[in-house]
């Protein structure tokens, strides 16, 4: 699964990890430095009931599963089949009919089948019709019906569809009235949309049967074998599937437009609502996909295993993207545009098919065994679809965006106080999104190619098809995975997978070396270690050395004079192959960034970055000196203003397309703490403020027209203009008065030009949202309109809209609550904030307990107040202490807000603006 972007947060991040915003569009510069970019999962409100267990139940009786229960019945039972049939109107609930077969070790006491919230019809076991045993969770089987050996239950039931984005959601298209629905299952929701054993190490076949509307399509994991039409219905058969863990099965049904295309090895066929087809460009999902399809082939060593590539786009969809085997999902608000794609957004599409298909060999082919599995399962998606988007597709800088993006979100959360191990227990279903997050997916991944760096590309890969072959079809477990690539190595991993996957904490490292004459005479690396997470660890690194060139001409270009490998453990590792090289004017010590460090900077290789950075040819070693010293700024150590000197003085010249995003992103982070540190940078961010815009609107002039680099330099543009002068251009841009040649201002950018207008209260906002509302009527454009009136900087106006979330008669759904929270609040906001902060610390453990987990993670992630003052950082500190009783994820937050809003008063009380 892809969980996609917390679009406020992640300007620099091309493919972070968070989803919490709304709107998506390459205007993400937005970068809020009070909140860090989290996954909060809240331990579902199910879970904190615990009700007894009855005298016939095996189980408690909860919405989820525990790990044991689960292996006991994964013990009991084997070889499962699932005959499904459904009965699709349109309307709100739906019928189904579940047969499932199976053998049983005994029968020796009842057995539990899931079935959430379902109203029984029938239940038939064995032959004999009997009375269901059901809690509205799980239907126990008295052990009296049951037979060691085959059995056979069939259970007839209806159910309304659901609205929460889980089990076989129903959305009813605002436009034209259409009815659409798509499944979701993961982690354990199938059971909101048929009756089975939910838990991945019970997988089974599924033959589907579906009666739907004649007009609906239906897709699943075969292709159908026919279509029967019988009165206004038509009904779908399907072969029997191969077989998947429940929750890599899916089943969506709608009036779908399809593209088909049967050029390439696989068919494959993209799907989406028809009043949004105009959306997508199919072209480039087709491209994308077969590439990765021939690549994956090739890379495994094993065809593709399920026979067909489905590609559905669907709306309300709380992730980025899912697995699905064969008919994978993604969110239409991350995957659609109102005009063509921009380099940013194909090279995203590209990353996330990636991802999902190297799940459809690791994850749907070979599984894990339980949800502490699910790290392994996403970090190596991850690490294989960048590592395919940069080898097959026209993205070969891949990883340099993954540098960028993932991995500094991953560095970031390694240094915060709740960051955890890579693997951590997961003792209920309920708790399997509790870590997810970057250090399950992008620290694993970047743990994953460090190991592929330490071993060898070669055995790497041998040792992942060894594991792929001898567990196809099949469940796993890290050691087995581990236990492959040693064996390829032929080495043992022990040590290694104690200290990178059961310890936390990133480690920094620090080149030490002297030179006598302009030659080396000493060089260390020393590596060190948090006293919280002392951990040192083994890895292998390249020392890039680079000196100025003596060019005739005079010109000064940083020239790489030598790359050494380097494998290092412990405190000091001396580096003897450098002895006697020319005395370098910087070293960087993870040069090409295989290691999973932070890297330390000595006092002249950083002065050489600050005096030279856009004189650096290569773009990868820049892109790491931007990150550089963005790093010192947000550490405390260069000033803000030095900083912003620097940054403002390069960013110009800056002639990468990932690297410019990158920078614009430090930026962003540096001009929202100078609006969070008030009174104190005001006459600071006057100045610089003009000048930052003069500069963004210069190269959105300048650029060459059309380019993808003009459009990153006009959307940033738009996000950053906050003088009347700057909204003056936003505000006759979109009036038609004046344009920029090579940019067509399409619908995205006029929802991003009012959203910015409407932020600092200028000219008639409110005016320009009702106005296009009239001509976007669709679901997204009632997302944006409800984002530019939540960010009015108007005190009633935030009560209204907080209101809105908090109150649980609200008619405003989920997916229009997110969109409120994304944009309630920001940086220069800090009075606004202020004035409901006791307000929402009040109400949220209430909120805690009444909503769902999905919710609370978007609330808590965006919405606890901090506002880089002594008192706020005080008022945290002591409404955590006070408030131990809330859930976990919704602590995680609250450690985070403080944590980062400590951060900010200690960058505040180092500033000065000379
Ligand atoms: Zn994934």
């Amino acid at each position: 699964m892809k969980l996609a972007q917390h679009l406020k947060l992640t300007g620099l991040m091309l493919m972070s990890i968070t989803l919490l915003a709304a709107c998506s569009t390459d205007n993400d510069q937005e970068q809020s430095a009070n909140v860090e970019e989290s996954i909060t999962t809240n331990s579902t409100q199910d879970s904190l009931v615990v009700t007894n267990f009855s005298a016939n139940s095996p189980r408690k009786e909860v919405a989820y599963l525990t790990q044991e229960q689960a292996k006991k019945r994964s013990n009991r039972v084997s070889d499962v089949t699932y005959q499904l049939g459904f009965e699709l109107t349109g309307e709100k609930d739906f019928k189904g009919q579940t047969t499932i077969n199976f053998d049983l070790s005994d029968a020796d006491s009842p057995l539990t089948v899931d079935l959430n919230k379902a109203t029984i019809d029938s239940l038939l076991v064995n032959g004999e019709k009997i009375e269901a045993n059901y809690n509205q969770w799980f239907i126990t089987l008295p052990k009296d019906t049951l037979l060691t050996g085959r059995n056979t239950v069939t259970i007839d039931y209806t159910r309304l569809h659901s609205t929460n984005g889980e089990g076989l959601h129903r959305f009813v298209d605002s436009v034209d009235g259409r009815v659409y629905l798509f499944s979701h299952f993961e982690p354990a929701a199938a059971n909101q949309m048929f009756a089975l054993f939910d838990q991945p190490d019970l997988k089974a076949t599924y033959e589907l049967t579906v009666i739907a509307p004649a007009d609906w399509t239906v897709i699943t994991a075969t292709a159908e074998t026919s279509i029967t039409k019988t009165g206004k219905s038509n009904i779908w058969k399907f072969p029997t599937s191969k077989e998947l863990s429940p929750y890599n099965f899916s089943m969506h049904a709608g009036p779908y437009q399809v593209w088909s295309d049967n050029t390439g090895k696989y068919p494959m066929r993209v799907f989406i609502r028809q009043s949004i087809s105009e959306k997508i460009e199919p072209e480039y999902w087709f491209k994308y996909t077969a590439e990765g399809l021939e690549f994956f082939d090739e890379y495994f060593g094993i065809p593709y295993p399920f026979a067909k590539y489905d590609q559905i786009i669907v709306p309300d969809f709380i992730y980025g993207a899912m697995e699905n085997a064969a008919a994978v999902t993604f969110a239409e608000r991350s995957f659609t545009n109102s005009a063509e794609m921009t380099a940013t957004q194909k090279q995203r599409l590209a990353s996330v098919i990636m991802h999902e298909m190297a799940h459809q060999w690791f994850g749907d082919l070979v599984t894990m065994k339980w949800w502490n599995g699910l790290w392994l399962n996403e970090s190596f998606a991850s690490f294989m679809g960048t590592l395919a988007t940069a080898e097959a597709t026209e993205f070969d800088y891949a990883w340099r965006s993954f540098y960028a993006s993932n991995k500094q979100s991953a560095y970031r959360q390694d240094q915060t106080v709740t960051t955890h191990p890579i693997e951590v227990p997961v003792p209920t279903s309920a708790n399997a999104f509790d870590n997810i997050d970057a250090i399950t997916y992008s620290k694993g991944a970047s743990t994953l190619m460090q190991l592929r760096h330490l071993l060898g590309p070669d055995v790497f890969r041998k040792g992942v098809q060894n594991y792929l072959t001898k567990y196809s079809y099949k469940n796993a477990e890290l050691d087995d995975f581990i236990g492959s690539l040693a064996q390829a190595a032929d080495r043992s991993l022990d040590e290694w997978k104690d200290q990178w996957l059961y310890h936390a904490g990133v480690n920094s490292i620090s080149a030490d070396f002297q030179c006598t004459d302009g030659k080396i005479t000493s060089f260390v690396l020393k590596q060190t270690a948090s006293k919280d997470y002392p951990t040192l660890r083994e890895q292998k690194v390249q020392i890039g050395l680079f000196g100025f060139g003596d060019e005739v001409s005079g010109a000064s270009k940083f020239k790489l004079t030598q790359a050494i490998p380097v494998i290092y453990r412990g405190e000091e590792t001396k580096v003897e192959q450098v002895i006697g090289l020319s005395c370098p004017d910087l070293v960087y010590s993870n040069y090409q960034d295989w290691g999973f460090v932070k890297v330390n900077l000595d006092p002249i290789s950083f002065e050489t970055a600050k005096q030279h950075l856009s004189d650096v040819d290569d773009p990868f070693l820049r892109s790491m000196l931007w990150q550089s010293l963005w790093d010192s700024a947000n550490d405390g150590d260069l000033q803000l203003s030095d900083y912003l000197d620097v940054a403002l003085a390069n960013i110009g010249k800056e002639k990468d397309y990932t690297t410019l995003g990158q920078s614009m992103g430090g930026i962003t982070s540096a001009m929202n703490y100078l609006k969070l540190l008030g009174d104190k940078a005001s006459n600071y961010l006057q100045q610089v403020q003009p000048r930052l815009e003069s500069i963004y609107w210069e190269n959105a002039i300048n650029n060459e027209q059309g380019s993808d680099f003009q459009r990153r330099w006009f959307l940033a543009f738009v996000g950053k203009a906050e003088t009347s002068t700057g909204l003056s251009k936003l505000k006759n841009l979109l009036d038609g008065e004046i344009n920029i040649q090579g940019i067509s201002i399409n619908q995205d950018d006029r929802w991003s030009i009012i959203y910015q207008l409407n932020r600092y209260d200028f000219a008639d906002g409110l005016a320009f949202i009702e106005k296009e509302r009239l001509s976007d009527k669709g679901d997204s454009g009632e997302k944006r309109a409800i984002a530019a009136k939540a960010v009015r900087p108007d005190a009633e106006n935030k009560n209204y809209w907080l209101n809105e979330i908090q109150n649980p008669d609200s008619t405003l759904a989920y997916p229009k609550q997110r969109s409120v929270m994304g944009s309630l609040y920001t940086s220069e906001q800090s009075e606004l904030i202020e004035a409901t902060a006791d307000d929402i610390l009040e109400n949220l453990a209430a909120l805690d307990q009444s909503k769902d987990r999905v919710f609370m993670r978007t609330y808590a992630g965006s919405l606890i107040p901090a506002t880089c003052t002594e008192a706020s950082v005080k008022r945290l500190a002591e409404y955590i202490k006070q408030n131990d009783q809330l859930s976990n994820g919704v602590k995680r937050s609250l450690l985070l807000a403080h944590q980062n809003d400590e951060r900010c008063v200690m960058i505040g009380g180092k500033f000065s603006s000379k």
